[in-house]
């Protein structure tokens, strides 16, 4: 009997190993991580713990399960679906009944030829790059951001905030995939208010260094940013190596069915690195919420429970003052919105349909609207456009 083996101590994988034993799942339990920090929330990187209102110790996960052995700074180095053993660097073999993949995604990476090697040019994934950032950051005047996605603009607001110059460099436009328009629109103004810069529509030609510390970028418009400290926000890539060089099918990730399984027998993926069906098509997300869903059910069939529906996707994202949480997903976007202002005019609510299908419900300040949309969403409900955009009655009557 040698239990579940977990690869990968993040969400994804600490949920599967709790939700195991809360499933009553009584055989071993082993979770491989090659990280040195013991399992660890990533969202606050990008926010409270770089202002350094939280430290390190707020970080962990909780909820840790009985009899788990956690091996962290211990990297996977092979699968062999057919002996049913993972290996490990140094050549240690952990034999599985199940196997959980949950390694996540590592950053995006500019190619060689324009960042490599740069002092002063970062990432953000781990709690190591969050530390290496927030050192640099301590001694930078000016901040380049490359790409206005989630991590970016969040950085770009942490930045802002500690007093640094913040110019964005994006392609397109700010957040254009995740969000809608007016969101961008109103997220830009939000932190143009605060003195952060925008180069829209621009592509970065090149770092100019100093012996071999970056000091500034230039665009393809031979626009020039003067910056001490660049972070490369261009996206993430699945880690999906391990289970693609032990023959299990990888598409943008590792392929996986309703219930997470893999192509090989008995062998998991689930979380940021996985590709689920949905909707009759695929999809891979990189959110909290995905990566506790997919833990949960793949462990709910594995202690031969019944997995429970999948919930409509929701996401957060934490700039300055204001909340942004999105239930649903826009989708390529709807063909008409309804917006709802809160009671107390301090927040609002876009509400994104297709026809007459509720897409997506993004909220700013609102809390109200997000949770009623996640309730209504999650019961397949799509509420007629003239009561959302009815404010004379209450959140909770929609
Ligand atoms: P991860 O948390 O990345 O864990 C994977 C782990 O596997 C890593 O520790 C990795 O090192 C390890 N691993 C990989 N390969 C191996 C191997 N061969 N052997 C052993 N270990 C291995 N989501 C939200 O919903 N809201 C937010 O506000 C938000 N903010 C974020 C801010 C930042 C800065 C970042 C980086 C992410 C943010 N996210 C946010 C995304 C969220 O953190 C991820 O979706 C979530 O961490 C995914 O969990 P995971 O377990 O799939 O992957």
């Amino acid at each position: 009997n040698h239990g579940t083996v977990i690869v990968g101590g993040g969400q994804a994988g600490h949920t599967t190993a709790t939700a195991l034993r809360a499933a009553g799942y009584d055989a071993p339990i082993t979770v491989i991580g090659d990280e040195p920090a013991v399992p660890y929330q990533r969202p606050p990187l990008s926010k409270r713990y770089l202002l350094r209102e939280i430290g390190p110790e707020h970080l962990a996960l909780g909820g840790r399960a009985p009899e788990v052995e956690l091996r962290t700074g211990e990297r996977v180095t092979a699968i062999d679906v057919d002996a049913r053993v993972v290996v490990c660097e140094g050549g240690t073999k952990v034999p599985y009944d199940n196997l959980v993949i949950a390694t996540g995604t590592r950053a995006r990476r500019l190619p060689e030829p324009l960042a490599g090697g740069l002092t002063g040019v970062h990432v953000l994934r781990t709690l190591a790059d969050a530390d290496a950032l927030a050192a640099s950051l301590a001694d930078a005047k000016s901040v380049l951001v490359l790409g206005g996605g989630f991590i970016g603009l969040e950085f770009a607001a942490v930045a802002a905030r500690l007093g640094r110059k913040v110019t964005v460099v994006e392609r397109g436009r700010i957040l254009q995939r995740a969000v809608s328009e007016q969101v961008s629109e109103h997220l830009r103004s939000v932190h143009l208010g605060n003195g952060v810069e925008f180069l829209e529509g621009h592509e970065l030609e090149r770092f100019d260094d100093v012996d071999g510390r970056v000091v500034a970028g230039v665009t393809t418009d031979g626009t020039r940013v003067d910056a001490d400290l660049v972070l490369v926000g261009i996206g993430a890539e699945p880690v999906a190596e391990l289970a693609a060089e032990a023959g299990v099918r990888v598409d943008n990730g590792i392929t996986v069915d309703e219930l997470g399984r893999t192509s090989a027998p008995d062998v998991y993926a689930v979380g940021d690195c996985a590709n689920f069906a949905w909707r009759g098509g695929r999809l891979r997300l990189e959110s909290v919420q995905n990566a506790e869903y997919m833990a949960k059910a793949a462990a709910a069939h594995i202690a031969g429970r019944d997995v429970p529906p999948r919930p409509a996707p929701w996401f957060w994202s934490d700039q300055y003052d204001v909340k942004l949480q999105i239930a649903g997903l826009l989708d390529g976007g709807g063909d008409s919105v309804v917006t709802r202002r809160t009671e107390d005019g301090s927040g609002f609510s876009l509400w994104h349909y297709r026809g007459d299908e509720l897409l997506a419900v993004e909220a700013l300040n609102d809390p109200g609207s997000f949770l009623t949309a996640r309730r209504l969403m999650d019961r397949g409900i799509s509420p007629a456009r003239h009561i959302v955009a009815n404010e004379s009655l209450g959140i909770r009557d929609i």
